[in-house]
């Protein structure tokens, strides 16, 4: 449980409070209350503090490894007679005779009862339930076809997304202030490109450091791994790590589209819940409440279905609409998309709209697909990027050893391509095959094949952020889950 969790994570309580009210006495493992907050806006050499936007404000929260969280509310739910089949991934959904969800079916677990290889072992167990909640986070690959085959995003904006990086390190206790919030924008960013930083101290002299890169854009050249371990060496951070030890490392995709690319949340047989339907407040930075609330108005609308015996939990959309969740997310919709006229103008746009309209503004802003706004390579400027120093910044090899990833290795390649002759003739001929400078795991190589250049996918190293699914100019790459519950082993992100 909570391996391939990956979050901030400052956690806003109000939907815990709901959940479960005494949770403090419940040895819950929220054990840094969040503050002070700063906001800066970092030069190549400085750091502006800039006035703290109410969204950013953590009056109240708590700074948490939400993979600890994932725990200890697993052993709440276990208690309550949940059963949990942890490192079973869903890998293909199932339907009835008449077309409604009936389940999923789990892949191939490689591994039996008996801790011995199932080399033969073909197919997966089927869950069935009346209703099915797809909860799989930013762009769940079951969620994906559902939104297809009920066509839920039909009256919808496409869905944005972030490509977030995290580090934890064991900092000098001297250095380390618990409950610190820091957010930056700005440097080693071009001001073109959405995207910003987090550094929350936690608790036992451990800090934890993020950088999340709107994956719209425009660059191929960009290099969203490099500009988090650049991030690091600016010379107002650096002394938090030096003398520090990296620990853990990870990355994961943020669904950034908010109130306009919430796609139809129903159709018969099941309901789509969390970072899957989009309910993520990107101004904020958090969507661990929103998705806790979503299951639980979920929770009431699968309820009254099955009661009822209705074939669609439809009482679940106007749930949400009914919610602080809807109220929080329509009052923030206009504040992402408006960075696509760059730092500047969103932060300008930002302010107007917290300060002034405080979220009323009569237009609504719409989002774009992300793969769609990449430019040719030969329109870009090539970044040259520092080399790794091994002390605060560090290669993408080290990195990968650090996220605890593995695959077995003798699995069908999990990564699929539409059509194998893209990578090279439009990719690498076009944009000089970013997807070796997006992947977060070095997955994607070009190598040279008796002088003609080839993909090479190396799928062990994959983290199952799911950028590739999305960035991938032509939409070449599709994302499956892999065999034998493998992915990230991430220790407390
Ligand atoms: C870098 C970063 C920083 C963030 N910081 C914060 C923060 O400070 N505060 C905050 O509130 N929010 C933060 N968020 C957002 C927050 O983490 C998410 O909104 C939240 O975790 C969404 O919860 P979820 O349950 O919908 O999805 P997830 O937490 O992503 O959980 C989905 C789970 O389903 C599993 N899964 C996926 N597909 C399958 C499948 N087919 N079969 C089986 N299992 C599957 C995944 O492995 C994962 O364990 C951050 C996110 C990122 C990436
Ligand atoms: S292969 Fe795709 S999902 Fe896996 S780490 Fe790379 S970009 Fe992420």
């Amino acid at each position: 449980m909570g391996a391939h969790i990956l979050s901030g994570a400052v956690i806003e309580t109000r939907t815990l409070d709901a959940l479960i009210p005494d949770w403090r006495e419940r040895d819950a493992p929220l054990y840094t209350p969040a503050g002070p907050d700063h906001f800066w806006l970092l030069t190549s050499r400085r750091a502006v503090a800039l006035p703290l936007p109410p969204p950013l404000s953590n009056h109240g929260n708590y700074v948490v490894s939400l993979g600890n969280v994932c725990r200890w509310l697993a052993a709440e739910a276990e208690a309550l007679g949940a059963e949990i089949f942890a490192g079973f991934a869903g890998a293909e959904v199932l339907h009835n005779p008449d077309g409604s969800v009936r389940g999923v079916a789990t892949g191939d677990m490689g591994v039996g009862r008996d801790g011995l290889p199932r080399a033969n072992f073909q197919s997966g167990v089927a869950l069935i339930g009346r209703q099915t909640l797809f909860a799989e986070g930013c762009r769940g690959s079951l969620a994906q076809r559902v939104m297809m085959r009920f066509d839920l995003r039909a009256d919808c904006d496409p869905q944005t997304y972030g490509l977030g990086f995290k580090e934890l390190w064991d900092i000098d206790p001297a250095r380390h202030a618990a409950g610190t919030v820091i957010h930056t924008v700005g440097w080693p960013l071009p001001s073109d490109t959405y995207g910003g930083s987090f550094l929350y101290h936690l608790e036992n002299n451990q800090v934890a450091v993020g950088f999340v890169v709107g994956l719209d854009y425009r660059n191929p050249h960009l290099d969203p791994f490099a500009e988090f371990q650049r991030f690091k060496t600016h010379p107002v951070l650096r002394p938090t790590f030096a003398g520090g030890r990296r620990v853990a490392y990870g990355a994961r995709t943020l669904s950034e589209g908010g109130f306009q690319s919430i796609p139809k949340l129903t159709f018969p047989g099941g309901l789509l819940i969390g970072d899957a339907a989009g309910f993520l407040n990107v101004p904020k930075l958090k969507g661990i409440h929103t998705a806790m609330q979503s299951g639980m108005l979920a929770a009431e609308a699968v309820f009254e279905a099955v009661t009822t015996g209705a074939p669609e939990a439809v009482s679940f959309s106007a749930r949400i609409r009914a919610s602080r969740l809807h109220d929080e997310l329509r009052k923030v919709r206009n504040i992402r998309p408006a960075f696509r006229l760059g730092l500047w103008a969103g932060m300008a746009h930002a302010a107007l709209e917290t300060y002034i309209l405080r979220g009323r503004a009569p237009w609504t802003l719409s989002q774009h697909a992300d793969h769609s706004v990449l430019r040719k390579a030969v329109r870009c400027p090539k970044i040259v990027y520092p080399k790794p120093d091994g002390e605060v910044s560090f290669d993408r090899q080290s990195s990968i050893y650090l996220s605890g990833t593995n695959h077995e290795e003798d699995q069908p390649v999990h990564l699929r391509l539409l059509n194998p002759a893209v990578p090279i003739a439009v990719n690498l001929a076009l944009y000089d095959a970013p997807e070796q400078r997006y992947c977060p795991a070095g997955v994607f190589e070009i190598v040279s094949d008796g002088g003609r250049p080839r993909l090479q996918i190396n799928a062990v190293n994959c983290v199952h952020c799911k950028a590739c699914d999305i960035k991938d100019p032509t939409r070449n790459i599709v994302w499956t889950v892999p065999e034998g519950g493998g992915g990230p082993n991430y220790p407390n992100l």
